[in-house]
């Protein structure tokens, strides 16, 4: 049991592509003296480079959803899930839209990218956006419906 609280505070913001990663290394190799807490905006972490094998139907989206929560677990890391409005540098702390702000000595960053729709002329149904990743967004289900129920 330990006694004394870790000297460290290492925060992930965001647990998608690089993050996951760092947390995979943890669970084999954890820094000691350091308490790692992840952030995510959903419990679920989905891998958009498998998302293209979801509509082609060769694997379920389930396949390329990750559990953050039993992630996290495995890593014997806390889990925070939700959004990030802010960061304060000058106070080392991460703003929250409905918690009170998180402190951290080291912070790493992998909250991915938005993409614009500026120049795209067409806004149906048809074009899906990969990012941001969501908890309910299923790529298969929306896709399906674009195309008519009978395909
Ligand atoms: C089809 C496809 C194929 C790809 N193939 C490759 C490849 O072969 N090689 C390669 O290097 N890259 C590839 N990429 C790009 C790669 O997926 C991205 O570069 C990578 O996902 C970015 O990693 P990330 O960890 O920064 O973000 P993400 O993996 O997008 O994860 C971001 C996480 O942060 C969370 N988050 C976002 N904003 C907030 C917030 N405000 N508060 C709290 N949490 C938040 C999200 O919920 C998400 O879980 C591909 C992308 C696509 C779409």
């Amino acid at each position: 049991m330990q006694l004394t609280l870790p000297k460290h505070d290492i925060v992930l913001l965001g647990v998608g592509y690089t993050n996951a990663h760092v947390l995979h290394m943890w669970k084999m190799k954890p820094i000691p003296d350091a308490r790692l807490t992840c952030v995510s905006n959903y419990s679920v972490a989905t891998y958009s480079g498998m998302l293209p094998g979801v509509l082609a139907g060769q694997y379920p989206t389930s396949r390329v959803q990750i559990d953050l929560v039993r992630l996290c677990a495995s890593a014997h890391a806390h889990l925070i899930v939700d959004q990030v409005i802010g960061l304060d540098t000058a106070e080392r702390r991460l703003l929250f839209e409905s918690r009170p702000p998180l402190p951290f000595d080291l912070l790493s960053v992998g909250i991915g990218s938005v993409p614009t729709r500026e120049g795209v002329e067409s806004l149906d149904d048809t074009i899906l956006a990969m990012k941001p990743p969501s908890q309910d967004h299923d790529p298969a289900t929306q896709m399906r419906c674009a195309r008519g129920s009978n395909q």
